[in-house]
């Protein structure tokens, strides 16, 4: 298998590139617009052709690269089926597995940071977009998100995966690269609760400033990027 963890400095956002290497195919998530021509190059390099690319959530702190990847790539956009962009080429539902040359990602519906985040997980690791990151949860309150959601989608979905499964979030801000399900469950401090309603007493405390591109990275998220 081939696989590539980018990592954009400006936002932290991760980018996964992955591929079986058995017929060339690829597939990218969490790409960010700004880096599409390194994604290119990686895959010149590797000589892999896109066929997806995947979006966890509609970002607010970065322009997807999505579009550009799409025009440049001819590749198919996947989202989950709980995305209001109307001009994506594959929605996945609730535990649809989308196979890419004998790669076998599972579609999981885990909102809570926002109403139509998905996670993939795949063998042995689990892409978390921004519902689960390391030592941290994504913020819930912008996008439709909901703390009581959150809970439920780490708690019920992403904590049930075995204890030895790698996650791998959309962010890091202090250069983790990836941790596990049984790391998170017992250190995550957002993870030491009793309860919903305890959780989501953190959640609606934490008064974070809104992302600084969060005006301009959401509209241009529903086209794809695109300008
Ligand atoms: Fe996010």
């Amino acid at each position: 298998m081939i696989f590539k963890q980018l990592f954009d400095k400006t936002s932290s956002t991760y980018t996964y590139l992955i591929s079986s290497g058995i017929n060339r195919e690829a597939l990218i998530i969490d790409p960010v617009l700004e880096n599409v021509d390194e994604y290119i190059k990686i895959l010149e390099d590797l000589n892999l052709k896109l066929v997806k690319v995947i979006d966890t959530h509609i970002h607010a702190d970065h322009i997807t690269g999505m579009g550009e990847l799409e025009e440049k790539t001819n590749c198919q956009t996947v989202m989950g089926d709980k995305t209001p962009i109307d001009v994506i080429s594959m929605r996945v539902r609730d535990g649809e597995e989308i196979n890419i040359d004998g790669i076998k990602l599972k579609a999981l519906h885990t909102p809570g940071h926002t109403i139509e985040s998905f996670s993939f997980a795949m063998e042995d690791r689990i892409f978390t977009g921004d519902t689960l990151l390391i030592g941290g949860t994504g913020r819930t309150d912008f996008q439709n998100g909901n703390p009581y959601d959150s809970f439920k989608s780490i708690f019920n979905v992403i904590l049930k995966l075995p204890g030895n499964t790698l996650v791998f979030p959309a962010h890091d801000y202090k250069g983790k690269k990836n941790s596990t399900i049984d790391i998170e469950k017992n250190t995550n401090p957002r993870l030491q609760v009793k309860s919903a309603e305890e959780y989501a007493e953190i959640m609606n405390n934490l008064n974070l400033p809104s992302p600084k591109l969060m005006d301009v990275a959401v509209p241009r998220n529903l086209k794809l990027g695109k300008s």
